[in-house]
């Protein structure tokens, strides 16, 4: 229904009402091209059976070349969408509202490997050429992806056992036989690999990719400073934490990459955010607080929960209310349970990190934890 229309969503900045009156939809998952600043449109994609419902893409327009009158626009993606059919009719759509195509699209700067962002960006390069760019603190994960005969899930069951969820690592096993859209993913390495801060010229404007690493190991966000834009991926989300460490080689301590890397970005200027899911929002910075209040609280919840005896990840995820709608985690799917007890071990890992909790790894290799300047603190005599 309003898949071909192309709405200006809201102002290019605040200070500029020129396109006020073009209200954002109610809905940002809803399909279409939706322009959030000079050049620059918003594309919903669609992730069925995913809780995030859908991933912006943004498509950065650029002149055709001044010798090719025939040629349409030169699009510079920023990530690429999930490999589904369905995620590249939605795409095809919204470009051919302003008159592009998958072959107008010159190169992807993709914020970070997960599926959702960069497996049709490697569809897309297969047919058109099209170069991919990707955070070099990615190969590891690609490497474990693209490795033949690899055992699906193998590294999150891993994990899930040293958090002491055994339990639920046998569950993700069992379930690891159904068929799933996840078959269709399209794993293979970038033609370029971001290393450290990188300038990228695209010719009408100048981008530059920072590396925020948290969400992933090599997660980048993608700054305009001209424009005052932050295509900002995974790593500042408007509405929900971004999950810490979901991948197949996580770091040591993700969630103390991902705090520093928030407050990365609240050292830069303030600028809008153009997140990959959800819509368009003025200040990077404001979100970027709330991300690191909303952390500071849990780790000190998380710390108290240890204190009252709990000693694994498990247990302690168990205890603590999940989402905004402070859910129990028995009411929780398994998916969510899974990174429920990843994310409270990156809690828990932080914790022991900063000395605020004891962690010693046991005989069944299950990392336990428990308090600091407790009775078991006193010296072994
Ligand atoms: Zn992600």
């Amino acid at each position: 229904m309003t898949a071909e229309r192309l709405t200006p969503e809201r102002p290019a900045t605040a200070e500029s009402p020129a396109r006020a009156g073009f209200p954002a939809p109610d809905d940002w998952t809803e399909p279409g091209a939706y322009l959030v600043a000079d050049g620059v449109y918003r594309i919903p994609l669609p992730l069925p059976n995913d809780g995030l419902r859908a991933i912006n893409v943004y498509a950065i327009v650029q002149d055709p070349p001044a010798d090719s009158a025939d040629s349409g626009p030169g699009l510079v993606l920023v990530d690429g969408g999930w490999t589904l059919e369905e995620s590249e009719q939605a795409l095809v759509r919204a470009l051919g509202t302003f008159g592009a195509g998958l072959v107008d699209i010159r190169r992807f700067l993709v914020t970070h490997a997960h599926r959702d962002h960069y497996t049709q960006a490697v569809a897309i390069r297969r047919r058109f050429g099209t170069r991919v760019g990707l955070g070099i603190g990615e190969k590891s994960t690609l490497e474990v992806f693209t490795k033949p005969g690899r055992q699906a899930l193998h590294e999150q069951v891993a994990l899930l056992r040293r958090y002491g969820a055994g339990e639920l690592g046998a569950l993700v096993e069992a379930n690891a036989g159904t068929p799933s859209p996840t078959a269709r993913d399209d794993w293979a390495m970038p033609d370029e690999w971001f290393d450290g801060p990188t300038r990228i010229d695209l010719g009408l404007r100048t981008l530059s990719g920072v590396p925020t690493p948290g969400h992933t190991k090599g997660h980048f966000v993608f700054i305009d400073d001209d424009a005052g834009l932050m295509f900002s991926g995974d790593h500042v989300l408007p509405h929900i934490t971004p999950s810490i460490g979901l991948e197949a080689a996580p770091a040591a301590l993700p969630l103390g990459s991902f705090l520093d890397s928030l407050r990365l970005v609240r050292s830069m200027p303030d600028r809008r955010m153009l997140p990959a899911h959800g819509p368009a929002s003025p200040s990077v910075h404001t979100r970027a607080d709330e991300l690191l209040e909303f952390h500071r609280l849990r780790l000190d919840a998380t710390e108290a929960v240890v204190r009252g005896g709990a000693d694994t990840a498990y247990a302690v995820a168990k205890i603590l209310r999940w989402t905004r709608r402070e859910r129990h985690f028995r009411d929780l799917d398994l998916m969510n349970q899974r990174l429920a007890t990843s994310e409270t071990g990156a809690h828990l890992d932080l914790l022991a990190a900063q000395d605020r909790l004891h962690r010693r790894e046991d005989d069944d290799h299950v990392l336990r934890y428990r308090p600091v300047g407790g009775a078991a603190d006193s010296p072994v005599l």
